[in-house]
């Protein structure tokens, strides 16, 4: 039977092309969404992927949705914590609303998501975690205080939960992606793009959101069991940590 893989954040961007590698790869996918109804039903039309709302800031909404998709395809043996904002000020600027906002999107729902799975995995003795962080949880950003420590957050996660899980079968695993073209960096000002970001890209162009999803198709794979607490850069070599 199909192993089912439950992606956060999973209709639009990157996740929506997590979603569809994980299907064509023979999960059963859930894909969750937040706040895009339209976009989500665009995207369960085009794909026929199982579609649900949810916000990752809500822990008991984690658990009762997860619940129900669990009803629905199966025990959930693959998490993919995509879900993800920015909230972009110098810290002499920022706002309390605008940390707190990125550290319980980015982070604390990463908690609210595996915490709500992992004792289930841990029983089957089999689990795939793989954690979205970013190039600027591992570099540093000017004027992403909040979201560089929730990604790097993510990074620590990862390590401590892959030595916890590994004598249960269960991977963790993040992937720190560089620049890819999203609506969220499509959106950037063309002369921004081409004159402070493609400079210091060494392969001369953004990722595209199917490249890290075959990052996540690998690591999700049964046959990636010996590599955990690992993160994987997905950059185009502009920071090799
Ligand atoms: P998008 O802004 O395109 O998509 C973000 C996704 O997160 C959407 O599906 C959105 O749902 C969902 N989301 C936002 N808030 C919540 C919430 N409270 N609860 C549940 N879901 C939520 O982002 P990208 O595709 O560009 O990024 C995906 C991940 O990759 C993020 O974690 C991001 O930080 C990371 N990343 C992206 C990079 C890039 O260059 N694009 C680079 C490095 C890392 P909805 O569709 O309903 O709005």
């Amino acid at each position: 039977m199909a192993r089912t893989a439950l992606v956060t954040g999973g209709t639009r961007g990157i996740g929506a092309a997590i979603s569809i590698a994980l299907k064509n790869a023979g999960f059963a996918v859930a894909a969750a969404y937040y706040g895009d109804d339209d976009a989500a039903q665009l995207f369960k039309a085009d794909t026929g992927i199982y579609v649900f709302k949810l916000n990752v800031d809500d822990f008991a909404a984690c658990q009762s949705s997860f619940a129900q998709v669990e009803k629905d395809l199966g025990p959930i043996d693959v998490l993919v914590n995509n879900a993800g904002i920015t909230r972009d000020a110098m810290l002499h600027k920022m706002d309390l609303d605008s940390w707190n906002a990125t550290i319980t999107t980015n982070l604390n729902s990463v908690f609210h998501t595996t915490r709500t799975l992992i004792e289930g995995m841990r029983a089957r003795g089999f689990g795939r975690i793989i954690n979205i962080s970013s190039i600027n949880g591992q570099k540093g950003q000017m004027g992403q205080s909040n979201y560089c420590a929730a990604k790097a957050g993510m990074i620590g996660f990862t390590k401590a939960l892959a030595q916890e899980s590994a004598a249960k079968g269960i991977t963790v695993n993040a992937i720190a992606p560089g620049y890819i073209a999203t609506d969220m960096v499509k959106a950037m000002p063309e002369d921004v793009l081409n004159n402070r970001i493609l400079p210091h890209i060494p392969v001369g162009r953004l990722g595209e959101p199917e490249e890290i999803a075959r990052c996540v198709v690998f690591l999700a794979s049964d046959e990636a069991g010996f590599i955990t607490g690992s993160t994987l850069s997905a950059n185009g070599g502009q920071y090799m940590a």
